[in-house]
């Protein structure tokens, strides 16, 4: 994978640039903590330029009709189709993913741009549609106007994916935008830069800038000429973009964090459950923010349900990207690896019991730990109500429909939630209950681009995905007129 070119500069009105005066941020690899490339990071100065490259392309941009900006929405996913293996192995150079899972990510982000450009064209049928009311001397119709520039805040967790989720809308209501990518991931980011340039974009529309959040994306976040703050990150970092947005009342969206939790009825299929508990906690090393981290398993079906899991947690292959067989990859960073071993001294010091793991990997070369579940913790633990973001299953009982929905209720974010019962009149009770953006009933965690993402409480504002993921980069009016 080593000859692969990777772009290590920022993309800014349509080139690739480096600042005066750069500095250089070396990039890690997770599963070696090998040197993967050298970033060239930018400053404020050129966020700026970034930012005025994107308010230069605003009026071209959003001055085409729908239907042309999806034709570029469209070749970016051809662009994206064609170079699949590439990308592929970029993203996994720079995370260690799974293949299966980074082939996933890519596929995705395809399927996401692709269903944007569908979108972007719809929008001119939207545009003038009457509201439904009927006067004899007045008329209203609706149009919707793109917000701006808007600034894409991203985390290294899904790169690639997340900014899709981003792009794709953004691009389709006619916004411009300024990239910020995670610094851990920055390299299959700008890809982005490249997939523009093929599908010739008009410069300015896309620019990357790489950064520390506290300077490149506190710079996007003050600066006045942006209109919209799409963030996806940490509740506490997208805690202080929304207090500094405040300001301007910049338009924000925030993606934030989870600690969500699976509920299995006795009435469940013992392998469906189990699988659906595998998955909800150990993709990704457990690094999404719809990990299922908290297992609520009804008392009829829990010693059955946890050794089951503790015979599959022994047999996933913990690995690096050199072995296709890896169920399970790295944590991100060191910084990931110093919180989620602190999690297993506090899960100690708490006396948690161990179904499986609780410790560092026995292979040091990269940040590897190992796929853990603790049993019976109690409602104060810091491991029931805390994101760890990390393969770390905390396991509690329930007796009643109304205790599982209380307990997993009990949380200050909520983001996602699973319910395992082959009951589904009871499964579709207990999933309106919930207090979660996206509830999934019998079926894995997966995320379409043609549903919904967010959160309730401190899991976010706003939605991605869908139709909703285009209203967040319009603004709509109205236009009364006499007839
Ligand atoms: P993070 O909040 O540390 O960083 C996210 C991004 O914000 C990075 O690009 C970072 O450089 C930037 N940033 C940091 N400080 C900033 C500041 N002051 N101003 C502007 N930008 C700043 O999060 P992370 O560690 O990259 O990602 C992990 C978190 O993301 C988890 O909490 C996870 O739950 C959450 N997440 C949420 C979703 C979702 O859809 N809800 C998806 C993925 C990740």
């Amino acid at each position: 994978m080593s000859e692969l070119e990777l772009e290590n500069r920022n993309f800014v009105a349509g080139e690739w640039c480096v600042p005066e005066n750069g500095t250089g941020l070396p990039v890690v690899n997770p599963a070696t903590k090998g040197h993967v490339g050298t970033l060239q990071v930018a400053d404020a100065g050129l966020a700026g330029r970034a930012v005025a490259a994107a308010k230069a392309a605003f009026p071209g941009w959003a001055g085409l009709s729908g239907k042309e900006r999806g034709a570029y929405l469209t070749k970016m996913a051809e662009a994206i189709r064609a170079d699949m293996d590439r990308l592929v192995e970029i993203q996994r150079l720079n995370n260690a993913k799974p293949r299966q899972e980074a082939i996933n990510d890519i596929a995705d982000s395809a399927d996401c741009i692709a269903y944007y450009a569908d979108i972007a064209a719809a929008l001119d049928g939207r545009q003038g549609e009457d509201a439904p009311y009927e006067r004899d001397r007045v008329g209203t119709r609706f149009h919707y106007h793109p917000v701006g520039v808007a600034a894409l805040i991203l985390p290294w967790n899904f790169p690639f994916k997340i900014c899709a989720w981003k792009l794709g809308p953004a691009l389709a209501a006619g916004c411009t935008v300024v990239v910020k990518p995670s610094e851990l991931t920055p390299f299959v980011e700008n890809e982005w830069g490249r997939i523009a340039q093929q599908a010739g974009l008009p410069a300015g529309v896309l620019n990357i800038v790489h950064g520390t959040g506290d300077e490149v994306g506190a710079a996007l976040v003050a600066n006045p000429d942006v209109d919209k703050i799409s963030f996806t990150g940490s509740t506490k970092v997208g805690s202080s973009i929304m207090a500094s947005a405040a300001q301007d009342i910049k338009r924000v969206g925030l993606e934030l964090g989870g600690k969500s939790s699976i509920i299995v009825f006795d009435d469940a299929d013992i392998d469906t459950a189990a699988r659906l508990v595998m998955e909800g906690i150990f993709y990704n090393c457990g690094q999404c923010c719809n990990a299922t981290s908290r297992l609520l398993v009804q008392e009829g079906l829990r010693e059955r349900l946890l050794e089951r899991l503790r015979e599959q947690a022994a047999e996933l292959v913990v690995a690096g990207p050199e072995n296709d067989a890896a169920d399970m990859g790295p944590l991100m960073s060191q910084t990931q690896f110093d919180k989620v071993t602190g999690y297993f001294e506090t899960a100690q010091s708490e006396g948690l019991a161990v179904v499986s793991g609780g410790a560092a990997h026995a292979r040091s070369d990269g940040f590897f730990v190992q796929p853990t579940i603790y049993a019976d913790v109690p409602q104060e633990s810091r491991l029931w109500n805390e994101e760890i973001f990390g393969p770390v299953l905390a396991v509690r009982g329930f007796t009643t429909a109304d205790d599982a929905v209380a307990q997993a209720n009990a949380c200050d974010y909520g983001l996602a939630a699973t319910v395992v019962s082959q009951d589904l009149a009871q499964a579709n009770d207990v999933a309106q209950r919930l207090e979660a953006g996206h509830v999934y009933v019998n079926t894995p965690v997966a995320i379409f681009p043609q549903t919904m993402w967010g959160g309730f409480k401190k899991s976010g504002l706003g939605r991605e995905l869908g139709r909703w993921g285009l209203e967040g980069f319009l603004e709509p009016k109205a236009v009364t007129f006499a007839k």
